[in-house]
């Protein structure tokens, strides 16, 4: 088979940290739980794209990650997977709370990323809420009532419904920052911050960005622990 340095080589995968994980080259090789490997079999897809074939095992460690990687590639399993992995993981009591807060620049694709978690986890029961401004709060509300592992948002919404006390981050453990860098442009790095300080620091981190700025870097070194850093193609700075 085709070794790892190869396989990096061939789709412009640099990683840099200490023991860094071999790629999953194949979805068989991912040891994923066979109701995930069934709902990926039936998407139709041949193989894991070259994020998310490095940030698996990555992630599967508990690891944190900062990931530069353009759209397009991928990204969103690349997070949710071993998100849901990470929840089938903990105890049932521990799972709901939510355990898995995926922060996301707007509502497209707020509900993008939540139609993805719902389609992959339906089999593993993995319930899924989506909060995001220019809507009404009830149904939203709602969703969260009646108990989620997975909270899909945009940073201005969420922060209107912590406010509200309507729900609490306490028992959130696996924290992504999608489009971070997107998220920076739009102003809502306060917001993240703020975020971040209702979550506890025992949590695994994950940054994905599309391009690599100093403002990302800098946000990246204050939430991310000793993250595995992964690039695929050339990085904009
Ligand atoms: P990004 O977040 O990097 O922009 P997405 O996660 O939105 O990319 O994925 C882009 C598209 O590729 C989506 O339609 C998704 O379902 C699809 N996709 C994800 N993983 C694979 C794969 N391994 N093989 C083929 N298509 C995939
Ligand atoms: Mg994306």
């Amino acid at each position: 088979g085709l070794s790892a340095e190869a396989y990096r080589r061939r789709h412009e995968i640099t990683v840099i940290g200490a023991n860094v994980p071999i790629p999953y080259i194949t979805f068989e090789s991912t040891g994923f739980p066979s109701e995930i490997l069934r709902e990926i079999n039936q998407a139709g897809f041949s193989a894991p794209t070259p994020i998310q074939a490095q940030s698996w095992p990555i992630a599967l460690q508990n690891r944190d990650i900062v990931a530069v990687a353009k759209t397009g590639s991928g990204k969103t399993l690349g997070y949710l997977i071993p998100g849901f992995i990470h929840l089938k993981r903990l105890s049932k009591d521990a799972r709901m709370g939510p355990t898995v807060l995926v922060l996301s620049p707007t509502r497209e694709l707020a509900t993008q990323i939540h139609e993805e978690a719902t389609k992959f986890g339906k089999s593993s029961r993995i319930l899924c809420a989506c909060l995001y401004g220019g809507a009404p709060k009830g149904p939203q509300l709602r969703d969260i009532d009646r108990g989620v592992h997975v909270v899909v948002a945009t940073p201005g919404r969420l922060n209107d419904i912590l406010e509200m006390k309507r729900l609490n981050l306490d028992q959130v453990s696996y924290l992504v920052l999608d489009e971070a860098d997107r998220m920076l442009d739009m102003g809502f790095e306060p917001q993240i911050r703020k975020i971040v300080k209702e979550i506890p620091p025992t949590r695994q981190t994950l940054m994905y960005t599309a391009t690599w700025p100093k403002e990302v870097r800098k946000i990246a070194s204050d939430l991310l622990v000793k993250p595995v850093q992964v690039n695929i193609g050339s990085i904009d700075e």
